[in-house]
């Protein structure tokens, strides 16, 4: 929390959740009200290329402006809060514990040199660090950089995804059964394309697990 406290110097101390003047960029209060809903929304599913889908919260109202912020505006300390959240909540740890290895969706080399970042990669770092899951971001790869997905309509989004991601070093997911970790679960085009190249190249179960999905568009 050391990089939170230096970063309240520089920029106004109010929590961007209700406004209140606070040392952090999220209250007590609010941090405290976010954890205690319930956070285990799993899915299943029998048409896609995965299998289940874990996710937290609906992509809505004060989550929606923390992810915004968290992507976009270079505030990627708020992870801190994201993984504090996952790491406390015993049902989500001990649910993804089952698996042997957590992936991120991966985000062109190009875009992550001009973001600095990618921001599912840096969560799913520290969550399998935690875990002590296998964290491997040399296995999916993203070959073209597309426009953002969200920027795109639902028929678009497919066409979007496909053939931009590719598979390497396959011995290390052979058999496994992985998490592939992304922030938002919106139509699912980017889940099911990599979890397509997944499966077809030995994995053995696949679970999507996100923070957030996005109800409306789903
Ligand atoms: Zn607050």
């Amino acid at each position: 929390m050391q990089k939170i406290d230096l970063l309240s110097l520089l920029f106004p101390k109010k929590c961007i959740l209700c406004g209140k003047r606070v040392n952090n960029i999220i209250c007590n209060h609010c941090f405290v009200a976010i954890s205690k809903q319930n956070l285990f929304h799993l899915q299943n599913y029998s048409h896609q290329f995965f299998q289940k889908h874990l996710y937290m919260f609906s992509y809505e109202g004060e989550i929606r402006k923390i992810i915004l912020n968290y992507k976009f505006n270079n505030q990627s300390y708020l992870l801190d809060y994201f993984v504090e959240i996952i790491i406390k909540n015993e049902k989500i740890c001990r649910f993804l514990k089952t698996y042997d290895i957590i992936i991120p969706v991966p985000i062109h080399k190009k875009r992550k040199n001009e973001r600095g970042y990618n921001q599912s990669e840096l969560i799913s770092k520290v969550i399998a660090k935690e875990l002590n899951i296998k964290h491997f971001t040399d296995v999916l790869v993203k070959t073209m950089n597309t426009t953002p997905q969200s920027s795109l309509t639902k028929n678009e989004r497919f066409a979007n995804s496909k053939n931009v991601y590719k598979i390497q070093n396959i011995q290390k997911i052979k058999e496994k059964r992985v998490i592939l970790f992304d922030d938002i679960f919106t139509t699912g085009a980017t889940a099911n394309s990599c979890a397509r190249l997944l499966k077809e190249n030995g994995v053995k179960e696949i679970l999507i697990f996100t923070i957030a999905k996005d109800i409306l568009k789903n």
